[in-house]
């Protein structure tokens, strides 16, 4: 962009707002099967964004200075606590950054010289991002690969003297099963560490779901030996982006997470979360949505919810060559192909309008297909499925996409560091995926079936490559 020389009006701005939202994928209607989490309630919606708008230009920065903040924060945090167990919670911007502070108060806490974090292969990268930061290592456990689940005798043997935390989902992402979380607690208790319960995606759904009659195991704060705990308000709570609580046991484990800095000549910084600036936008948001949809929408939510998965369930089951992962405990179901190459499926349904998830293979799970359901789902839950058989009709008769031979080693075998990234961009655009300017949106089936066949290490090095290209 050039900057204009003159200003443009709110009318001029909005119509070039709509211009460039053009290609983007559809936030509500129930197509886009990720990201994205729709009520069908419009009304709702309009209720967060008018409070968002409200307090968009607050600071969260001085607490002493917008009062407004501290009583939002405690009454959303409150509510979430209420549901979850108790405990003291800080207001996030999301799961990425709870996780960060958890394992930050976890790391602080214990005062290890070499901290580790004991975690499921299935837990969210979140943990990996916050050891990376935070100079922790990693040490991951495999899952039952018939069920998915973490064995509590993996993460107990995976414990040693400098492990910091103990980490398990409720539900994981990939295949949306909740791990063992009183034994896997009950082991890390035992070894005298804590025990944090990544209830990003699941904090604010697996409650309805249990009260609209489906089988829960405990998971919460209520739980022996359950230290900390994170819930994404902009997930199954529907608050706009930017909302999640990370609620901690013990108020002292909470202080761990705070920093407060006073070597320097300005303004003192107290700061519960990673930002320090900090718009009361989410906040507002987060707290409007809670209160205009209230138990009884959250709950009739939650009822239809429960509904669209178990047809979704049982209608992929039907659908000759699919095959659903696991016995999903929650609303995330994800699906291989046992004759269909996944990834040709999934730009078939995005042909026909519906964006499905790709999960590359990893730890022995096969390739697959994520499907969130949410409140929307429900009322297309038949064109979906009808979506899903007619693209894996069409993707069995295409086959998987065709890879030159000898790529994979070449990429395997190149020194990426040295490449820059025009070379990167003519190097992808020579084997059918063109990542440069004006290219429009590459073939997805080929890129993800190159990252498929790829190790993880280099997969993050291709994918870093990706990025800096679409961005060049
Ligand atoms: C979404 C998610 C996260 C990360 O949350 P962000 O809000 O995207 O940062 C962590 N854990 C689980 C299980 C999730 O589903």
């Amino acid at each position: 962009m050039n900057l204009p020389e003159t200003g443009a009006t709110v009318e001029e701005l909005l119509a070039e707002v709509a211009r460039l939202k053009e290609h983007d994928l559809p936030v509500r209607g129930g197509q886009v099967t990720a990201y994205v989490y729709d009520t069908g309630r419009g009304e709702v919606h309009e209720a967060a964004a008018r409070a968002y708008f409200e307090m968009l230009e607050v600071n969260c920065l001085d607490p002493t200075a917008f009062p407004s903040i501290v009583e939002m924060e405690k009454q959303v945090v409150g509510a979430v606590a209420d549901l979850l167990g108790g405990g003291h919670g800080i207001f996030t911007s999301g799961g990425t950054e709870s996780i960060m502070l958890a394992v930050k108060a976890a790391r602080d806490a214990a005062g290890r010289e070499r901290p580790n974090l004991v975690l499921p292969v299935t837990a969210h990268p979140a943990f990996h991002k916050a050891a990376h930061y935070l100079g922790v290592t990693v040490r991951p456990v495999p899952v039952d690969l018939g069920t998915y689940r973490v064995p509590a005798l993996g993460i107990k043997e995976a414990i040693d003297e400098d492990t910091v935390l103990v980490v398990a989902s409720a539900p994981s992402y990939p295949q949306g099963v909740v791990d063992p979380i009183e034994e896997v607690a009950a082991v890390a208790a035992a070894a005298n560490v804590p025990c944090h319960v990544d209830a990003c995606v699941g904090g604010w759904l697996l409650p309805w779901l249990r009260e609209a009659g489906a089988d829960v195991p405990p998971f919460d704060l209520s739980v022996p030996g359950v230290t900390s705990l994170s819930c994404d308000l902009h997930k199954f709570g529907y608050a706009p982006k930017g909302a999640s609580v990370l609620l901690f046991a013990d108020p002292a484990m909470r202080r761990k997470a705070y920093f407060a800095s006073a070597a320097w000549p300005g303004y003192t910084i107290i700061n519960a979360t990673v930002q320090s600036s900090r718009s009361a936008g989410p906040l507002g948001g987060a707290w409007a949505t809670l209160r205009a949809l209230g138990r009884e929408g959250y709950l009739e939510l939650g009822r239809s919810t429960l509904r669209a998965a178990a047809r979704l369930r049982a209608g992929i089951a039907e659908i000759p060559g699919l095959e659903v992962l696991g016995e999903p405990d929650s609303s995330l179901i994800a699906f291989r192909g046992t004759d269909v190459d996944v990834f040709t499926l999934a730009d078939e349904a995005r042909a026909r309008g519906w964006f499905l998830q790709p999960q590359l293979s990893y730890a022995g799970i096969p390739a697959n297909l994520h499907i969130t359901v949410t409140g929307v789902t429900l009322a297309g839950v038949e064109a979906m499925l009808q979506v899903i058989a007619e693209s894996a009709e069409a993707a069995r008769s295409r086959g998987p996409a065709e890879l030159p031979e000898g790529l994979v080693d070449l990429i395997a075998g190149l020194d990426l560091e040295s490449l820059d990234d025009a070379t990167f961009a003519e190097l992808a655009a020579s084997v059918g995926v063109d990542l440069r300017p004006g290219a429009g949106q590459p073939e997805m089936a080929v890129v993800n079936a190159v990252l498929d066949a790829l190790p993880a290490a280099t997969r993050e090095a291709v994918l870093v490559r990706f990025l800096s290209v679409i961005y060049q």
